[in-house]
């Protein structure tokens, strides 16, 4: 397909000649050329400066992404191919490490590649899709995956909702069909995972460093309440360390059935393990007025939630999240405070925590901090695109 000139505003041109990889909407000069989603652009200033050459795929964040700065690449196979080669290289210390067989290999502009994600789980590769535009390279990328690597099969999903949500549909691309739960390793523990079941995988990888963290250096012999806990994974890296008990609490009544699998797995006593479906926020008003406390608190909430009882908004109601979490928190015992919402920056995030601690009157210290791990490769010029932000903080009075 020929070209698009895709030109940007004058004015914009400092974030571009440094390398910003998202067309932004607000920042095009001539949107109206942006017909055909796939469409191959040369992105230019209007005063002509060559930026660099990309795609049209409208999503949440922008309407394409820019894939090279070099005039001599074409948007084709070939660049892809080339793409693909070096985030597989990149990602060779976790398919050389045994102990480890679910991680990401392409994460979207970290790579090169805006607008694609894919994640290896024990030799099945899952693409997710973020535009329309991304996906008329399917055709391409899947067969290189399929000659080029491990692969046994391919799942994908399609994100590209006018809203940038799942759409539901047939999640198997070619290959073989995996058996789920699909089990793999992290850090030699196991989990669970579907790859065609919903949005959602049944693990969060990029926590990867911060549950190993957990298991090997704080849970020994603690009492650890883990919230928003989903599938139980922390709960489980927690038991695994050696912790005295764990209580993981989730208002979806999935919940439940998921964490009793992962522990059955990974031969985990239920009896010193449990798990509550119910809201976050009112377990911690029974937990208040039951004096009931723990070593290690967990929280990790989604960015944004509704339950029948509240709307939590992590970029403004995490401090109050954290000021209930203090009061259960164990003097000497540590929060691990998470959040993988772009939109609240790293200073914030620590104003909140600062702010809480404020509030009740307690001292703490920063322990240990986290963001996403190497192969959540992400772009220099691509702040958003480091949306992890997880502190250890010990409450010391
Ligand atoms: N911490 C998890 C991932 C959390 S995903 C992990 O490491 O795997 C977010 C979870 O929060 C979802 O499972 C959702 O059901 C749950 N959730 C959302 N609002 C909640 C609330 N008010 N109380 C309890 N759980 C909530």
């Amino acid at each position: 397909m020929e070209e698009t000139t895709l030109k940007i505003k004058q004015k914009y041109s400092r974030n571009y000649v440094a390398g910003y990889p998202l067309l932004m909407e607000e920042t095009i000069a001539n949107p109206e050329v942006l017909t055909t989603e796939g469409e191959p652009l040369e992105i230019v200033m209007e005063d002509g400066t060559f930026i660099g050459k990309g795609y049209y795929g409208a999503q949440n964040k922008g309407l394409g992404w820019i894939l090279t700065h070099k005039k001599t690449d074409q948007i084709n196979g070939q660049l892809f191919e080339k793409k693909l080669t070096v985030a597989l290289g990149r990602r060779s210390f976790l398919f050389e490490d045994e102990s480890t067989t679910a991680f990401r290999i392409v994460n979207g502009e970290g790579d090169g590649l805006g607008g694609l994600i894919i994640d290896y789980y024990d030799g099945y590769y899952l693409l997710q899709w973020y535009s329309a535009g991304i996906y008329t390279f399917k055709d391409i990328i899947v067969s290189w995956i399929m000659q080029n690597t491990d692969a046994k099969g391919i799942y994908e999903k399609k994100r590209f909702s006018s809203e940038g949500h799942y759409v539901a549909d047939e999640d198997f691309v070619t290959g073989e069909r995996a058996e789920f739960p699909l089990l793999v390793k992290e850090n030699d523990v196991i989990f669970a995972t579907y790859l065609n079941d919903g949005a959602m995988t049944g693990v969060f990888l990029d926590q990867r460093e911060v549950r190993k963290t957990l298991r090997d250096k704080y849970a020994e012999g603690k009492t650890v309440l883990n919230t928003f806990s989903y599938t139980g994974a922390f709960s489980i890296f927690a038991a695994l360390g050696g912790a005295a008990s764990t209580t993981s609490i989730d208002v979806a009544n999935r919940s439940r059935e998921k964490t009793e699998e992962q522990f059955k797995l990974n031969d985990i006593d239920p009896d010193k393990n449990k798990i509550i479906v119910d809201d976050v926020f009112s377990y911690y008003k029974r937990a208040a007025k039951l004096g009931e406390s723990y070593d290690i608190v967990i929280l990790d909430p989604p960015s944004f939630a509704r339950t029948k009882k509240r709307i939590f908004r992590a970029a403004k109601d995490y401090s109050a999240l954290l000021k209930e979490t203090i009061p259960i928190t164990n003097k000497g015992g540590t929060i691990i405070a998470s959040t993988n919402h772009a939109g609240l920056s790293q200073k914030k995030f620590r104003t909140f925590i600062e702010q809480a601690f404020e509030e009740t009157g307690d001292k703490y210290k920063i322990q240990e901090s986290f963001s996403l791990p190497k192969d959540f490769r992400t772009h220099p010029s691509f702040p958003d695109g480091d949306y992890l932000k997880v502190y250890f903080i010990q409450k010391l009075t």
